[in-house]
């Protein structure tokens, strides 16, 4: 959905580089790219990355996939809960209630300090980024820490990253644990609906898989990947076909 929104796709290094030529004359893959050393070796250059991201996806209308989803989803008397690895915040934007989304590897709208003198994490949207695309380079002031004044970052889980602070996603969890413990006492069954999980990083998919078994149905949708999985109500289809329904 993100793609089909004109969201750059982030498969495979020859996608990303398509997305970012720069950091591919650079050299540097998505892995390597997207770790917190460049806040510190190259701010303008991290800036860059990740405050060209922030501007489109505050740009970017949501699918119109999402709609689909939060009619169905508010149309059950249990209501829902969403799961996500993605950064974006596009579920919110589209209307999901922000106390009903998990963001597993945190959100580009939220930002930390680089050095964590503070455990505090807050929201980014005050902040301006101006991104120069041709040479790929953020301009100063760059985001700062609104406690030391040090350089901030995204509240995003990267690569090798060892200061990302996990505390606004780990309240997030509770609530997604204490919405499916309230399911059996409102006689409710879960159905999955898992939305173009990858296997490179399983997050989501071992979370479905985790859930499938008091599940009473899993939907996946990923127009790249087919497998089996016997005893599973499993329904694979593409994308474009599932809307459509
Ligand atoms: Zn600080």
């Amino acid at each position: 959905m993100g793609v089909d929104s004109g969201l750059p796709d982030f498969r495979g290094n020859e996608g990303f580089w398509k997305a970012y030529p720069v950091v591919a004359r650079l050299g540097l893959s998505f892995a390597e790219i997207a770790n917190p050393v460049w806040f510190e070796n190259d701010p303008e250059l991290a800036w860059a990355f990740y405050g060209h991201r922030l501007n489109l996806y505050r740009q970017t209308t949501p699918h119109a996939g999402f709609e689909k989803l939060l009619k169905w989803a508010t149309g059950k008397p249990a209501g829902y809960f969403i799961f996500t690895s993605n950064v974006d915040g596009q579920f919110q934007k589209a209307g999901f209630s922000p106390e009903q989304i998990e963001e597993c590897h945190g959100s580009i709208h939220h930002f930390q300090c680089l050095r964590g003198c503070t455990r505090s994490i807050w929201n980014a949207s005050e902040e301006n980024m101006i991104v120069d695309e041709t040479v790929f380079r953020a301009a100063r002031p760059l985001p700062c820490c609104r406690h030391c004044g040090g350089m901030a970052r995204p509240n995003i889980m990267m690569f090798n990253d060892f200061s990302w602070l996990s505390d606004r996603s780990h309240e997030q969890q509770k609530r997604f644990a204490q919405w499916l413990q309230h399911l059996p006492k409102k006689s409710a069954r879960l159905a999955v609906i898992e939305l173009g999980a990858g296997t490179a990083i399983p997050t989501v998919r071992h979370t479905a898989e985790r859930l499938v078994g008091r599940s009473s149905a899993l939907t996946c949708v990923n127009p790249m990947f087919r497998r089996d999985i016997s005893g599973w109500q499993l329904e694979r289809c593409k994308v474009s076909s599932f809307w459509k329904r």
